[in-house]
């Protein structure tokens, strides 16, 4: 196992109607700004159930926050933030609007540029405002987790940064919140949760079992309840099953002590940021190649996986390697994400720009070992079409 520093300080309020703890949650004297995306919030009811929570407080409302959140819409809410003396913000949505939150979290109390957080990574960042998420749409893990990524429209960049001064004070997970996700989303999560936990498990031994034993239930439980989660909205268990699996993927836990890929993650970024494909789209179109593109150097965790997630037993570490991958693809495309850039109407002339903004965006050396190259992405590029 290698050396870790493990801090996760977010309090889970899991439940159904547990968005009535936000009385108890929100500072009582604080002004708040709820902030939620599109219609979804208000449609279904949750925007007011939240507003009545937060009863006789100071309130105001940000709507209009996009999937893939923008720095033109979010520099907005930061003004709002500003003008009115916000003290705590409340993120109402999925991944998205709780990722814009954390940036406006720290974006309206740093004094530069904002946009040199994501230049720099959040590592530049000293303080930001506290607070808490109502978790709509289980997928990303940002309601237990330090990360955020940003998109700037007029730059076609989609980019992350980090900081431990954006962990949710609270996220609240009601499962039956869920209940009105339309099955693309719901297909979605399982997805990104899947390649979370990819990201930090399909690397190379670290000698590290309970992660592994950790990363394997997570992934056999994501096999197992997806289908029913798509099937049968209203199932309660299925659905809280699959909203704390997707947390547990990405709060730190399993990628404590071991070594971590997301090469797959950055490169799909490119594709949402220039061709405009939902995250898990872009992430099971990559995922297939680059595992076999990166065959060599993952063998053993590819053979482990195969043997213990897929249960294959038969033939040589290539062959289980190869079945594997394509028993992943076959569980993306199950759950009817799509694995192929041809899905999406794209074509090989598309590569060189995606490449050329890899580049761009310094995404050189990407991967456990840092040598995956912008040429070995656009590779799996080209096998991917
Ligand atoms: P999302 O972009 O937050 O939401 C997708 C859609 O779902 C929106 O159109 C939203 O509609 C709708 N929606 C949300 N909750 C709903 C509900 N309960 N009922 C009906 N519709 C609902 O999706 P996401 O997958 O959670 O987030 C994706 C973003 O997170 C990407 O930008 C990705 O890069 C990022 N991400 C972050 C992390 C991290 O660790 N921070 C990890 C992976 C990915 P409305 O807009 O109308 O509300
Ligand atoms: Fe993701």
């Amino acid at each position: 196992m290698q050396d870790f520093s493990f801090y996760n300080p977010t309090r889970i309020e899991f439940g159904a109607g547990k968005i009535a703890n936000l009385d108890q949650l929100v500072p009582a004297k604080a002004r708040v700004l709820v902030l939620f995306g599109g219609e979804s919030a208000r449609r279904t009811g949750t925007l007011d159930e939240v507003t009545a929570a937060l009863g006789e407080r100071e309130v105001q409302l940000f709507g209009g926050i996009e999937p893939n959140p923008s720095f033109e819409t979010l520099m907005k809410a930061v003004t709002v933030v500003r003008e009115n003396n916000i003290e705590f913000l409340l993120a109402v949505g999925g991944g998205s609007v709780i990722d814009g939150t954390k940036f406006v979290a720290a974006a309206a109390q740093y004094a530069g540029d904002a946009w040199d957080i994501l230049l720099q990574g959040g590592q530049n960042i000293t303080s930001a405002l506290p607070f808490g998420s109502v978790l709509t749409l289980p997928a990303t893990g940002s309601e237990m987790n330090k990360g955020s990524v940003i998109t700037r429209k007029s730059l076609h960049a989609k980019l992350p940064f980090m900081s431990e001064l954006v962990y949710p004070q609270f996220s609240i997970l009601d499962p039956v919140k869920t209940y009105t996700l339309p099955t693309r989303q719901i297909a979605n999560g399982v997805v990104d949760a899947f390649m979370h936990v990819i990201e930090q498990y399909l690397t190379y031994p670290a000698n590290a079992p309970v992660q592994d034993r950790f990363a394997e239930g997570l992934l056999q439980t994501l096999i197992e309840i997806g289908p029913k989660a798509l099937a049968n909205p209203e199932d309660y268990q299925t659905r809280a099953s699959l909203m704390w699996t997707a947390t547990l993927a990405l709060n730190g836990l399993i990628g404590a002590g071991v070594p971590q890929d997301w090469a797959t993650h950055m490169l799909g970024h490119e594709l949402t940021a220039l061709h405009g494909l939902d995250h898990a789209q872009t992430l099971a179109i990559i995922l297939p190649e680059m595992l076999r593109q990166r065959k060599a150097t993952k063998l053993d965790k590819l053979v482990q996986y195969a043997e213990r997630v897929w249960d294959i037993r038969e033939g040589s570490d290539d062959e289980k390697a190869e079945a594997a991958i394509e028993h992943t693809r076959a569980f993306f495309e199950s759950v009817g994400v799509k694995t192929r850039l041809s899905d999406y109407d794209l074509g090989a002339e598309h590569i060189d720009a995606i490449i050329n903004s890899l580049q761009a965006h310094g995404m050189v050396a990407l991967g456990e070992h840092g040598d995956v190259t912008p040429e070995h992405c656009r590779q799996i590029l080209l096998a991917s079409l």
